[in-house]
Parts: structure tokens; sequence; C-alpha cells
């Protein structure tokens, strides 16, 4: 793949911000390049020294879960920020496109808006499947950037992996995200595994989620190494706080926590299905291969009305196109699920 046919010109040839961690590498010595605080910080713990701009400690024990190569690897500021960047290096405004698969996550949207970035909607099928044809048939010379998420975000479905095959097959001339952020609760394999394969993937995924870190913002972007490069080049220097590298640091050390919470959510999320299954009003759950379950109600809007007024919160998606009379439940502690049943139950007695 020709890479520089598909970033824009003026980010392919950027001069990159030099930091003073850059041009000096040593851990050791007298600091006085980076214009910090020499006495240390105002807070019991010292953060007074800037970060590892390339979070280079966390990549390597990443590279060993994700079974990648660090240069494989960007983090951001959650996955909104590599989200962001790569409509930002690949899209140009008024002229370039993505493709979007509604129902889906509203961030692609989003980050293409703020950027005034075209876009064109393939919506899924009715099982929320890909419709391959209607994107084959949606790309365009212009289009730069194909969207798919899987696990799905709110449907929680996972799309059919030949699909997916199916999509990079057929668009080399620019770019396939697949966002994972929902991976570690379901049985598929990563697409992770297929970079090599498939020089235009990028696979998304995050901390937020399975390992329960959605305050301390850290996504992944996993990419070939030229497309990481460039994401390195453009990002903020520092995107990656100190607190934030450190705690990453500790959570990717307990290997017991993921674990355990992926085993919770799984059998409240079929406790909570064959409850639901169950109940009069509920008119379907959707099979979901993530931590939250699309459910269609007979009277969605009151239902999730009701449940605010019990102060059970959920996400409504019946506005959404194709999710009509549905409602998005995140699967809870088995008191918090128990209580939402029976709120459940009430509201349709
Ligand atoms: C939650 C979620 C993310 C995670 O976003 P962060 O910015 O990393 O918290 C990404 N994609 C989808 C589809 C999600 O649902």
């Amino acid at each position: 793949m020709n890479f520089q046919s598909y970033i824009l010109p003026h980010i392919w040839n950027l001069k990159p911000y030099s930091s003073a961690r850059d041009e000096f590498k040593g851990n050791e010595g007298v600091f006085l390049d980076a214009n910090e605080n020499p006495i240390g910080s105002a807070t019991p713990e010292a953060w007074n020294r800037y970060p590892d701009p390339l979070q280079y400690e966390i990549k390597s024990i990443l590279a060993d879960i994700k079974q990648c190569q660090t240069t494989q690897i960007f983090l951001g500021n959650g996955s909104d920020e590599a989200i962001d960047l790569l409509i930002r290096m690949t899209c140009k405004p008024g002229e370039h496109e993505i493709i979007l698969c509604p129902p889906t996550y509203g961030m692609y949207e989003v980050s293409a808006s703020i950027n005034n970035i075209q876009m064109t909607r393939v919506n899924l099928t009715e099982t929320y499947q890909l419709d391959v044809k209607g994107i084959k048939k949606s790309i365009k010379p212009n289009t730069r950037l194909i969207f798919l998420c899987s696990p799905n975000n709110p449907t929680g479905n996972k799309l059919n992996r030949s699909d997916i095959y199916d999509v990079l097959n057929s668009f080399q001339d620019g770019f396939v995200v697949v966002d994972e952020a929902y991976i570690d609760f379901s049985d598929e394999p990563s697409f992770i595994g297929e970079l090599q394969k498939f020089p235009q993937l990028i696979v998304l995924q995050t901390l937020s989620k399975a390992y329960g870190l959605a305050s301390l913002r850290l996504g992944m972007a996993f990419a070939d190494p030229i497309l990481i490069h460039l994401f390195n080049n453009i990002k903020p220097p520092y995107n990656i706080g100190g607190a934030t590298q450190k705690i990453v640091l500790a959570a990717l050390a307990n290997k017991t926590f993921v674990k355990e919470t992926i085993d919770l959510i799984e059998s409240e999320k079929n406790n909570l299905i064959s409850k639901l299954d169950n109940l009069a009003g509920v008119i379907h759950v959707f099979p979901s291969q993530a931590n939250f379950l699309l459910v269609k109600f007979r009277d969605a809007q009151k239902l999730f009305d009701y449940l605010i007024s019990q102060k059970v919160i959920t996400r409504n998606r019946s506005n959404v196109s194709l999710c009509e009379h549905s409602i998005r439940i995140t699967v809870g502690l088995p008191e918090e699920n128990a209580y939402l049943l029976k709120k459940i139950t009430d509201f349709y007695a």
C-alpha cells in the first residue's frame, strides 16, 4: 500500500514538534532543559517532570498482551483522540468522504462533522449486519475512511467476520477502521492479528470498558508502523499524562480484574436476558457480545422516563433509526440488575 497517496500532503510532510524529552532520552543528570519545576509539585506525589511522549513502557507491555509490535501501537486520550487524528490526517474538508454504518457509535459522525468531512451512511441490515453490497456501491474515489464497529454500539452484536474481510478486500484506496471497544466481552478474536495482511486496517480498542478505566481516558489504535508514526507526529506531544501512564501500568499488571469483570458481566448478562425474555412489555432482547443489552420494549419512551423517575438511568435509543422502541441497558452489579428488573416489572404491572 502506498500510504502517501491517502494521507494529506501537509500531514505527510509535517515537521513535528520536538520536545526536550525527544532530544535527550537519558534518565539521569541535571535536567535544566524543559522549564520544569525543580522543587517538585504542589501535590504529595511528584509530577513536575514531563511524561514520556511515546509511552514506551506501556506499549512494550501492551505489545505482549495484544501480540503485536510496539511500533504498531498509538495511545490516545480515549479512542476519540485516535478517531479525530485519523480523520484529520486523511480527509480534506469539502473533498474527502467517510462511510458510516448506522446505527453505530456517535463519535465517528461528530468527529467528521467537527472536521467538516462529508459522510455517506450505509445502514446496517435488519439483523444489524453490514450491508456489504451497499458499502461497495458507496465507495468513491474520494472515500478515505470506512468505520466499522464490532461488537457494535448500540446494538451489541458482532459483525460477521466474513463481511469485514469482504470490506477489507474491496477497499484498499483508503483506510478501514474496526472499532473493538467491546472486544474483551466477545468470543471473537481481535483484528489486530490481521494487521500484517491488511495494511489499510486500523483497529481501535480502549481501557474504558473491561479494564474499568473510563475516567482515565486511554484509547489504543493498532495499525501499520507508518500510520502510527504519523499519529505520533500530529498528536499533542504529551497527550497521555504521567499520572495516567502510572495507573495504566498498574492496571496492565493486574491479571485478574479483567477476567473477573468479563465473567461477572457474562453471567449477569445471561441472567438479565433470561429474565427480560419472560417479562411482559419486552418485545425483543437483541443478542449481545458486549457489556450491554439493546432491548425492544412496548412503550419504550414511557418506560425510560419511569425508570429515570425511579433513579434507574438507561440509554434511550428509541429515536435512533433501526433502534425504534429500544433502550440500551448497561449490565450492572447483581443488585443493580435485580433492581432494574423489579422496576420494569412494576412499570408493566
Ligand atoms: C465506549 C466506546 C469507545 C471508547 O471510547 P473512549 O474514548 O476510549 O472512552 C469507543 N468506541 C465505541 C464504539 C464505544 O462504545
